[in-house]
């Protein structure tokens, strides 16, 4: 998970037209929730050539980079309420129905982060209480700012992070997964803090996650480093060549964590916060002879003395 920044004056057309009004009058007044056209929260059109396309979808998978809002993996994006709109899983609430078209409340994610047994789907547990529709009231009529989920989280005080309202490096840290299987995400702020509760949620630390993580610093750390390693000990190039061709290794590693394009920056970010989470889940990915010498570059780097 990755903060990201989402326009709320640049709303796509489908989720404010008329049909959008009219179809949340009907659905508030009748509660019914079956009534929710998932051709508006898709942002259902038709193309100049004739063919459909969903706008929401193509603006959230521009905003996300074609990534899960959740586990920052590039996938086929399936529009996700954050507050779910039919049902709170192990709640009485009947679900924030009132929002299934709210731009605030629609997410990009992946099918296995959000799949109904496994993935977050109808979860959503709060420190505080489930707002309900009355509680988003002004004068009897729905209050436009009440329905922002800044707004409501601010008084529901959710445990699933929320991309675009909190910060994920403040929550969440990897590690090499106690199986040795890969990396595993883990929270920052105990064992019922919103970091691990987004984790079991979303079920980031899924198999499938635990080896991408761990491919990417095989493919993108641990082979950049044989590289250059193999050229030095070979004697192709110089030691002094070796610190700089090392120095411009680590500040393209650094440059590729604030690409938002990117898989996994968050990981990317942390990896290359400090030397001692270098040292955790990079180091020991490497030859144990290579071991000593990488790590002490490393600190150099930090210390920018490369
Ligand atoms: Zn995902």
């Amino acid at each position: 998970m990755r903060k990201v920044v989402k326009d709320l004056e640049n709303i796509p057309t489908q989720l404010v037209s008329q049909d959008a009004i009219d179809s949340l009058q009907n659905i508030i007044e009748t509660q019914d929730k079956s009534l929710i056209k998932s051709d508006i929260y898709r942002g259902k059109y038709i193309k100049l050539d004739g063919s459909k396309g969903d706008a929401v979808v193509e603006k959230l998978h521009d905003i996300y980079h074609g990534k899960c809002a959740y586990c920052e993996e590039r996938t086929q994006i399936y529009i996700e309420h954050y507050r779910p709109k039919g049902r709170v899983q192990s709640t009485k609430h009947g679900g924030y129905y009132w929002l299934c078209y709210e731009w605030t409340n629609l997410l990009p994610t992946c099918h296995e982060c959000n799949k109904i047994g496994g993935g977050k789907a109808d979860q959503f547990p709060v420190k505080n209480k489930h707002l309900t529709f009355e509680d988003c009231k002004t004068n009897q009529k729905l209050d436009t700012a009440k329905v922002k989920a800044s707004y409501l989280n601010k008084n529901e005080a959710p445990l699933l992070l929320h991309p675009e309202i909190d910060e994920p490096k403040e929550f969440l840290a990897f590690e090499i997964d106690v199986n040795k299987k890969g990396i595993s995400i883990t929270g920052l702020d105990g064992i019922n803090g919103r970091g691990f509760k987004t984790v079991s949620i979303c079920n980031l630390n899924r198999e499938s996650l635990l080896f991408n993580r761990l491919d990417y610093i095989n493919d993108n750390i641990k082979n950049g480093i044989r590289k250059i390693l193999g050229l030095y000990s070979k004697g192709s190039i110089s030691k002094e060549t070796f610190k700089s061709e090392m120095k411009e290794f680590f500040e393209d590693l650094d440059k590729d964590k604030t690409i938002s394009t990117k898989t996994f920056t968050l990981l990317r970010w942390f990896i290359l916060e400090n030397v001692e989470n270098f040292q955790k889940l990079v180091i020991p990915n490497l030859p144990i002879k290579d071991q000593d010498i990488i790590l002490a570059y490393f600190k150099a780097y930090k210390n920018g003395d490369l």
